[in-house]
């Protein structure tokens, strides 16, 4: 069974109905780009906004003063979450297009929320802070936040529709190398350089590429070169983020890296320590969930079709992922430029996510969502479906 006519048209209308004020929404929070954890501004719009309509919001979650959830319905019957995140990035500002998302989630919700009482069911938005590197959705799963719902969704903006694109498994490995100081001039051979070390760690990561299995990445840069152009220095630091498609491989992975550290610093007689902090896990899309909302994106957008995963196009990670495996859960792209015109963390991206294109994406994002969220209330089969794939699945 598929939504009905009249549950679909109550929630398009709810979204344009609140067209003004999400796009409001959208362009303050892209105008006023807040880095992870500090989304005050933010957290701060969408809970006026909310209250505005008449929602309790609870402003600060495991431990999180950005964080944010608002219900509606009977948490009696199935319950299912909207995700919204509004975090930036240094200097590059929205160039992943979080204000968007938060957008979306919020259009999304007020629509569900509409509709809600006549589905049965609860509808739940989750504002979750720190995507980019804070995990924000990690601490919201430790504090029980995800705890008994049937569904999670959000929507990533891209530069093609794909319907459920792999994430990354992945870890960050923040390295100090600790050498001697000397003059580099007069007495360079009493120093041991920890910066030889450092980008010596680069060097032979580069070497084991090869052994590396597909859509592994490692990437890295240098967070302390030293200290001055006449000292050999005596520290330096570096960071890397592993990434691979299953948790062995990252795993394997990390390990080679961590070797390739211990090999550079032996090398120079320096010392490396080697911190590691907790990654994302990989994404598992829920496919009966991703194909209806690839179904309803198709209408609300005048026929825009999704592919399901499109191997051309790289894989980030996202701590949606932490959450896809606790609750079913999808994460769907959608195109706010052409394709290959310009991806995610681009000067040009973050243009993308303040235009009327994005803007127009977002809110048939939106209206999918709800429809998508509203369905899985509904319909008993497809909420069944959902439950055994993900169940197979882990
Ligand atoms: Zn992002």
């Amino acid at each position: 069974m598929s939504l009905s006519k009249d549950l679909e048209k109550a929630i398009d209308d709810a979204v344009d109905g609140e067209h003004d004020a999400l796009a409001k929404l959208s362009k303050d929070i892209h105008a006023n780009p807040e880095l992870r954890f500090e989304e005050h501004k933010a957290a701060t719009w969408i809970a006026e906004l909310l209250r505005a309509r008449g929602f309790e919001v609870e402003h600060g979650l495991a431990g999180m003063s950005t964080a944010l959830r608002a219900k509606r319905g009977n948490a009696k019957g199935p319950r299912v979450a909207i995700l919204g995140e509004y975090d930036a990035l240094p200097d590059i500002g929205h160039a992943c297009g979080h204000n968007l998302i938060a957008m979306s989630a919020v259009g999304a919700f007020l629509a569900a929320a509409k509709v809600v009482d006549k589905a049965g069911g609860e509808v739940v938005f989750l504002g979750t802070p720190a995507e980019e590197g804070g995990g924000g959705k990690i601490k919201m799963i430790e504090a029980g936040v995800f705890d008994g719902l049937s569904a999670a969704m959000m929507f990533h903006p891209f530069d093609r529709d794909i319907l459920a694109h792999p994430a990354l498994a992945s870890v960050w490995l923040a390295m100090t190398f600790h050498g001697a100081p000397a003059h580099g001039a007069a007495a360079p051979h009493d120093g041991k350089s920890a910066l030889t070390a450092c980008m010596d760690t680069f060097r032979l990561i580069d070497g084991q590429r090869v052994h590396f299995r597909d859509g592994v990445r490692v990437h890295g840069y240098i967070t302390n070169g030293g200290q001055a152009v006449n000292i050999i220095p005596e520290l330096a630091a570096c960071e890397f983020s592993v990434r691979a498609r299953t948790a062995p491989e990252l795993a394997r992975v990390r390990a080679i890296v961590e070797r390739c550290a211990a090999g550079a610093a032996m090398a120079s007689d320096v010392k490396v320590e080697i911190v590691a902090r907790q990654g994302y896990r990989d994404m598992r899309n829920n496919m009966a969930m991703a194909r209806r909302f690839g179904a309803h994106f198709e209408r609300t957008s005048s026929g825009r079709k999704a592919l399901e995963t499109d191997e051309r196009v790289g894989a980030g990670s996202t701590d949606m992922g932490d959450v896809s495996h606790v609750v079913p859960s999808i994460h769907p792209y959608l195109a706010i430029v052409d394709e290959n015109e310009a991806l995610c963390h681009q000067h040009r991206f973050a243009h993308a996510a303040g235009s009327d294109r994005g803007l127009k994406t977002a809110v048939d994002a939106a209206k999918a969502l709800a429809r998508t969220a509203v369905e899985v209330l509904t319909d008993d089969n497809l909420r069944r479906t959902v439950q055994e794939e993900w169940r197979a699945s882990r």
